[in-house]
């Protein structure tokens, strides 16, 4: 697991402010205090109930499983492909998507997965941080 969280030794610039925390290293979403409905990134409300009390900010499991999944044969410049961009569900019922860091042809629906936040580009060589996933078997060894 320690190298799924040396990207946060150094000085980081997050993909996007506010998408996660990095002690300990988990996305942040919000849940709704009505109907306990959780989000991801954060909403100033609750697209489930529409209620008028303002959702909190919770912290998301860094489990889950994939849920559906495409492979990209074609990207932007300087990104190599093929590579693998996935809905995964996390343990607490909330749908995210992200890249899943393993090959293409190892990737199944169900796939028990972990978030991992590394780095994902440099932008004036500062490392910019983002999240991915790799399925629980492979973490170890697996960039
Ligand atoms: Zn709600």
């Amino acid at each position: 697991m320690t190298s799924a969280f040396t990207a946060f030794d150094a000085p980081y610039r997050p993909i996007r402010a506010g998408l996660f925390q990095h002690d300990p290293p988990a996305l942040l979403g919000s849940v709704c205090p009505d109907c306990s409905t959780r989000v991801f990134p954060a909403r100033d409300f609750c697209p489930h109930c529409h209620t008028h009390t303002a959702p909190e900010s919770c912290v998301l499991s860094n489990q889950g499983a994939v849920f559906a999944f495409t492979i990209i044969h074609q990207a932007p410049a300087g990104r190599a492909t093929p590579y693998v961009l996935a809905l995964v569900d996390l343990e607490d019922r909330v749908r995210v998507m992200a890249q899943v860091n393993a090959a293409p042809q190892s990737i199944f629906i169900g796939q028990p997965i972990s978030l991992m936040f590394t780095q994902v580009g440099t932008d004036e060589g500062m490392p910019i941080v983002g999240y991915v996933v790799v399925p629980q078997d492979c973490r170890e060894g697996n960039s």
